[in-house]
């Protein structure tokens, strides 16, 4: 049998989340979304794409969730894009409510699921999915580092003339302008990037990575990013899915690792079928521990205002 994932919200990064879901057959996929009609159009143009292109999964669309019951995965993507002039903080309550309910909604249907957030301000949302679903740790996970490390690893590829598959990169932290790029850990083909770069231009590098987003945002004018995000996303569909076990960058919460507690924050952990399978604590330099434990302040503070909410 098919694996089932539903993808809640079926605007920018919702509708290419479920494109890529049917292109790399991963599983049948279910969109949902409160405008009516948006979720079933599209997922009815995707499933046309499906000859052409030659997958054969099935994308439907609702505006109720009785479809999505028993997915194995509920990515959500629900609530509102920042605009020119934003920070990802300004969209907390309004998209706090949203992922409330649509994690009510979803753990309902399928209580045996992992929860994917992509949602802004990603790691207070992860902290809202977590309190509503009340699942274990490693089946709520949040979205952001792929797509950070994705645009450090872009620039630093287009930097040097490399192909961007030799790049990989490490960011910790918060999904913000917090973000802790850490060149150190970060190499080409092995050879670590402060052998092939001087500092100032590492720090041009990073400085375009932490605003990357915001860079997209003044482009497009109506919304944000979608094209990476959707791909970032999937990857860690594709990696639970597939019981890959890959090691990616992800919003996990942390119960004491790097000294944090209680809190969503960007760590590297290995995904495979029972979700998060390990968190790995890196051993960071006191400069580094000042950076992420000042990006974790910055989720706190969001937390505090969500707490009473939730009480
Ligand atoms: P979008 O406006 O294109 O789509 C959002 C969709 O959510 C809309 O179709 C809207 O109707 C729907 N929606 C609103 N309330 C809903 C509800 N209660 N139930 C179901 N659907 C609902 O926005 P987008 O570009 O797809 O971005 C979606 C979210 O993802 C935003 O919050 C954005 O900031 C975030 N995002 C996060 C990352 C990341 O790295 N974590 C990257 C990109 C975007």
């Amino acid at each position: 049998m098919r694996k089932k994932v539903t993808v809640v919200g079926a605007g920018n990064v919702g509708a290419n989340c479920a494109l890529r879901i049917a292109g790399k057959e991963l599983a049948d996929v279910v969109l949902v979304d409160v405008i009516e009609g948006v979720p079933q159009g599209k997922g009815l143009d995707i499933l046309q794409s499906g000859p052409v292109e030659g997958y054969d999964v099935d994308i439907t669309g609702a505006n109720d969730y009785e479809p999505t019951a028993n997915s194995d995965i509920v990515v959500i993507t629900a609530g509102f894009p920042r605009k020119p002039g934003m920070s990802r903080d300004d969209l907390l309550l309004a998209n706090h409510e949203v992922v409330k309910t649509a994690t009510e909604q979803a753990v309902k249907h399928s209580p045996n699921c992992i929860l994917i957030l992509v949602t802004n301000p990603l790691d207070a949302m992860c902290w809202t999915a977590f309190q509503v679903s009340k699942f274990s740790k490693n089946r709520v996970i949040g979205m952001a580092g792929i797509l950070d490390t994705a645009r450090f690893r872009t620039f630093i590829a287009k930097e040097l003339d490399v192909s961007m598959e030799n790049v990989t990169a490490m960011v910790l932290g918060g999904h913000g302008d917090t973000m802790v790029p850490l060149a150190r850990l970060t190499s080409v083909s092995g050879i670590p990037l402060p052998e092939l770069l001087d500092q100032a231009a590492i720090d041009r590098l990073v400085d375009r990575a932490r605003n990357g987003g915001a860079e997209i945002v003044k482009y497009l004018k109506t919304g944000s990013a979608y094209y990476a995000p959707s791909a970032a996303a999937v990857e860690m569909v594709e990696s639970i899915l597939k019981d890959k076990k890959k090691v990616l960058p992800c919003a996990a919460y942390l119960d004491g690792e790097y000294g944090i507690k209680g809190l969503f924050v960007g760590v590297p952990v290995k995904l495979g079928s029972r979700g998060i399978e390990k968190i790995y604590e890196i051993k960071l330099n006191a400069d580094e521990q000042a950076a992420l434990n000042k990006s974790a302040a910055a989720v706190q503070e969001l937390i505090e205002v969500l707490k009473p909410k939730l009480a």
